[in-house]
C-alpha cells in the first residue's frame, strides 16, 4: 500500500473507533474541560419541558441560565430564524442591516430611554463595549483623564480579561491570567461607593439584582439616591442588565422597575431566546465614532431576527398582563415552599422571574440541586448557598405546578 492509502486507511479506522465512544468520553476527549458538566443528553424541548435521549422529561426552571426567555421549541421564534436563515444569515456591519435597525428601535422604544445601541454577541462583550464607552467619555469630556470604574462585591460581569477584573469576586482574579487592566475597584455596599469616588472615577457599574452572586436585589431607594448623586457629579451609571433585562424582573428592564435612567445599559442572555446576541445601549450616542469599536457577528440578520421575534412575543405578553400573572404565581409557590421547609431555607430572594431560596448551608444547596435533577427538574445554583430559579418568561402554570411538585419530592427527604 502507498503511504497515502495507508494514512487514509488509518483515518477510517480511527473514525470507526471513535463512534464507539460514549458521549461523555467524546466530550472529555475533545472538549476542553472548563465546566463541571452534567452528562444528561437533552435532545428536545417543548416550552419549559426538556426530554433526554431516553425520552425522560424534565421541567426546566433554569432556561439555559436565563437565556431561553420564550421556552424551547417556540414556533414563532423558530420560524423567524428559519425564514431569515433561508434569505440572509449574515452580511458584515459595513452594510446596513434592516432587522438590526428594527431591533434597535424596538429595544429603545420598549425601554423608554433616548439611547443608541451597539450589538455584540454575549454579555461579556456587551460589558466590554460599555467599559470602552465610559473610558472614552472619561478621556475626552474632562480637563484631566478619568478612567476608574467602581463595581460591587459579589458582582459578575463576564469572563474576558477585563470583565473578569470588573467582577467583584477575588476568586476570579487568579494570578493565572494576570496582569489585568488597571482601574477597577470593588465596594461592599452602595453606601461605600460614595466614599470610593475620586477625581479619576468615571463610572459605577452595577447589577440591580446580583445574579451569579446570589440573586440579591438592591433597595430601590438606595439605587435612586446613587443614580441622582452620580448624575450630579457627572459620573456615569452603567447597569449590567445581562441577566435582569428582557422582562426577567417583570418590566422590560430592571432599570424601568427601579425608575432610574442609567447612562449605559447592557443586555444579552434573554434577548435572542438562545441565539447569541448582546447589546450595549447608551444615551451618550456621540462618544464612539466610526472605526473605534466593532464586532464581526454582532447584530447580524439571524440574531437580530431572533431578537425581534423574542421581543414581539414577550411585549405582547407584557401588555396582556400575563407576565405579571406568571411571576405572582411563581412567587406564591416559592413562598409556600419556604413556609413549609424552614428547616432547609432561610429566606426567599430575588425579583420577578429571577428568584432564589437561600439554603441554610452549601451542603443543603448542593443536595437540593442533585436531588432535583434526579426528580426531573433543572434548577441552578448562585453564590455560596442560593438555589436559583430562572424559568422562561413563557412558562405555563401547569409547568410551574409540576416543577414544584418535583422540587418538593427532591427536598422532602433532606
Ligand atoms: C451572564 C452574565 C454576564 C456574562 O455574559 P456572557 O454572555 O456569558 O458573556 C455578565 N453579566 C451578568 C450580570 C451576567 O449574568
Amino acid at each position: 500500500m502507498s503511504t497515502i492509502i495507508t494514512l487514509r486507511y488509518n483515518t477510517i479506522n480511527n473514525n470507526t473507533l471513535e463512534t464507539k465512544m460514549t458521549l461523555e468520553q467524546q466530550d472529555k476527549k475533545y472538549v476542553l474541560q472548563t465546566y463541571a458538566r452534567d452528562y444528561t443528553n437533552f435532545v428536545k424541548g417543548v416550552g419549559s419541558t426538556l426530554y433526554d435521549e431516553n425520552g425522560r422529561d424534565y421541567i426546566d426552571f433554569a432556561s439555559g441560565i436565563g437565556v431561553n426567555s420564550v421556552g424551547h421549541g417556540n414556533e414563532k421564534l423558530a420560524s423567524a430564524i428559519c425564514e431569515q436563515a433561508k434569505k440572509i444569515i449574515h452580511i458584515s456591519n459595513l452594510q446596513v442591516i434592516e432587522p438590526q435597525a428594527k431591533l434597535a428601535q424596538k429595544i429603545v422604544e420598549l425601554s423608554g430611554y433616548d439611547m443608541g445601541i451597539f450589538f455584540a454577541n454575549s454579555g461579556a462583550e456587551a460589558n466590554e463595549g460599555a467599559i470602552k464607552i465610559a473610558r472614552k467619555y472619561g478621556e475626552t469630556k474632562f480637563e484631566s483623564k478619568k478612567y476608574k470604574i467602581i463595581t460591587l462585591e459579589h458582582s459578575f460581569h463576564g469572563r474576558t480579561i477585563t470583565t473578569v477584573k470588573a467582577t467583584g469576586q477575588e476568586s476570579f482574579h487568579t494570578p493565572n491570567f494576570s496582569p489585568y487592566p488597571a482601574g477597577f475597584s470593588y465596594e461592599k455596599s452602595i453606601e461605600d461607593v460614595y466614599k470610593a469616588i475620586d477625581d479619576e472615577t468615571i463610572a459605577v457599574l452595577i447589577e440591580l439584582v446580583q445574579g451569579e452572586g446570589g440573586v440579591q436585589p438592591f433597595e430601590k431607594k438606595e439605587i435612586q439616591k446613587l443614580a441622582a448623586h452620580l448624575k450630579a457629579e457627572g459620573i456615569l451609571l452603567i447597569v449590567d442588565e445581562v441577566q435582569t433585562g428582557v422582562y426577567r424582573t417583570g418590566e422590560f428592564l430592571a432599570s424601568n422597575l427601579y425608575e432610574i435612567e442609567p447612562d449605559i445599559i447592557t443586555l444579552a442572555k434573554g434577548l435572542g431566546g438562545g441565539v447569541p446576541i448582546g447589546a450595549v445601549m447608551t444615551k451618550h450616542k456621540e462618544v464612539l465614532s466610526a472605526g473605534e469599536h466593532g464586532s464581526t457577528f454582532g447584530g447580524n440578520y439571524l440574531s437580530s431576527s431572533a431578537g425581534l421575534a423574542v421581543l414581539d412575543i414577550l411585549s405582547t405578553m407584557y401588555d396582556s398582563g400575563s407576565i405579571d400573572e406568571t411571576l405572582v404565581y411563581f412567587a406564591e409557590k416559592l413562598q409556600d415552599i419556604l413556609t413549609r421547609y424552614g428547616n432547609l431555607f432561610e429566606k426567599e430572594v430575588g425579583l420577578g422571574l429571577m428568584r432564589g431560596l437561600r439554603a441554610k448551608s452549601a451542603e443543603v444547596q448542593s443536595a437540593v440541586l442533585k436531588n432535583s435533577l434526579k426528580e426531573g427538574l433543572i434548577v441552578l445554583k448562585a453564590g455560596k448557598n442560593t438555589v436559583r430559579f430562572l424559568p422562561s418568561i413563557t412558562i405555563s402554570k401547569n409547568e410551574i405546578d409540576e416543577g414544584f411538585k418535583r422540587f418538593e419530592k427532591a427536598i422532602s427527604s433532606l
